[in-house]
């Protein structure tokens, strides 16, 4: 048997990020640069008002107050996206948009609030103001010429707004990994296939399939394949023009699990783990010329964890992530839980927050075909191969599952 770790980091040493390519910034959203840019320009471009008011002269105002204001000129009304065409004179003003370039003369803007406009040309100050106040020093934001992001950088809107900023259109990214999925056994039918006495429905197929997705890839799917070595055989070379296989099933030791002798027929590499885990434990990986290779196990559960400990790393690392883990978060257990013993089990847990505690308890029974309990799981409890019991009251670790894993969203909404 080897371990959870031993698994995951034996798998993830053969893997490096795929080659980069070129995309405009909406098609970059969660993915990660793979150049340094270099900012062309300052933002902003210029000194401007940070409000709706009056550019004045600071020290025109320093003896303004509610009972003695002062009174100044208004020369101009600026709206954004203009130049003034006058220069403030002591004893002026100019009436000024959020975002207009701070005209000539003008070293401060008095915010709308602490003024009141007599008519057209003159306006009332009721507190003083210092230099530089309200406005936005030119390339306060981005200064001309910076290294806006290393390579390296997750790309998410913020980063897309300024790389807009700084008329960058199309950047390099990490390729995003091509993963083949095909799920094996002779009792598995399509969604829409006619419903036979002994078969099921294909889940592992949809359930890898998102996971992928989820996972910033994309999917080929390659369908279902019956349990003969020359059909997997045939099916697992259809897929060698993707960076990933997945295949689901047959990875076991039964009398048609041809999956591994498939896989071996044609891998030159190929690993087959008894893994220290459970759901889990039979796991295939290896490379098939340039392929990377993962037989999971064919119980959805278990196809599920290992896909998530072992799969979605590698298509992130694929795609030049460094964080490639779930986060987790520690959650005080609700209930005693006997659990199996030599393996690290992961048990499928929803949570609760009060008062900025989290609590943790089982979402119901936790076999390994038990898809269920998975749907109904915020995250899944990460316990030691050694433990026996865990009790009602024990701190735990839960690595979040799915989306943003956030736990204030509502179920069921
Ligand atoms: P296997 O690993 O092939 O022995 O499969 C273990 C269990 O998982 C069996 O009960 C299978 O019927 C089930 N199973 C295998 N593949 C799928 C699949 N694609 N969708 C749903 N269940 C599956
Ligand atoms: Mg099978």
């Amino acid at each position: 048997m080897i371990s959870v770790i031993e698994a995951r980091d034996a798998i993830l040493d053969q893997v490096r990020p795929l080659g980069t390519e070129r995309v405009d910034l909406f098609s970059a959203m969660d993915r990660v640069l793979a150049e340094d840019v270099y900012a062309t320009r300052n933002q902003p471009p210029w000194d401007n008002s940070a409000m709706d008011g009056f550019a004045v002269r600071a020290a025109d105002t320093r003896s303004a107050s509610p009972t003695h204001p002062v009174t100044l000129q208004i020369i101009e009304d600026l709206p954004a996206g203009y130049r003034a065409k006058n220069k403030v004179e002591s004893g002026q003003a100019i009436h000024i948009m959020t975002g207009a370039p701070v005209p000539e003369g003008a070293d401060a803007i008095l915010r709308s609030e602490i003024t009141e406009r007599l008519d057209t040309h003159h306006v009332q100050v009721f507190q003083p103001t210092s230099t530089g106040v309200d406005l936005r020093r030119v390339g306060e934001d981005i200064t001309d010429g910076d290294l806006l992001f290393p390579a390296g950088t997750l790309i998410r809107p913020a980063e897309i707004g300024l790389l807009a900023s700084t008329n960058r259109a199309y950047i390099s990214v990490y390729r995003r990994p091509r993963v083949a999925v095909l799920s094996t056994g002779d009792e598995i039918i399509d969604i829409d296939d006619e419903m036979e006495d002994g078969k099921i429905v294909d889940s592992n197929g949809y359930t890898l399939s998102a996971l992928v997705l989820d996972a910033g890839a994309e999917v080929i799917r390659l369908g279902i394949c019956h349990d003969t070595q020359e059909a997997l055989e045939q099916k697992l070379r259809e897929g060698l023009s993707s960076d990933v296989i997945i295949t689901s099933g047959g990875v076991s030791v039964g009398e048609y699990d041809f999956v591994k002798s498939a896989l071996e027929a044609l891998g030159t590499t190929m690993e087959f783990w008894k893994v220290a885990m459970t759901p889990g434990r039979p796991l295939a990986f290896g490379m098939i010329q340039d392929t990377l290779a993962f037989g999971l196990p064919g119980n959805p559960v278990a196809s599920m964890v290992t896909f998530e400990l072992f799969t979605r790393p590698v298509l992130l690392k694929m795609q030049g992530y460094t964080h490639l883990y779930r986060p987790s978060v520690r959650a005080i257990l609700l209930e005693d839980i006997k659990k199996v013993s030599g393996r690290k089990q992961f048990i499928r847990m929803q949570l609760q927050r009060r008062e900025n505690l989290i609590y943790a308890s089982r979402t119901g029974a936790q076999g390994s075909g038990i898809l269920r309990s998975m749907s109904l799981a915020d995250g899944l409890a990460i316990t030691h191969e050694d433990q026996e019991f865990l009790k009602a009251g024990d701190e735990i670790e839960v690595m979040l599952l799915g989306g943003l894993g956030d736990l204030s969203r509502q179920r069921n909404c």
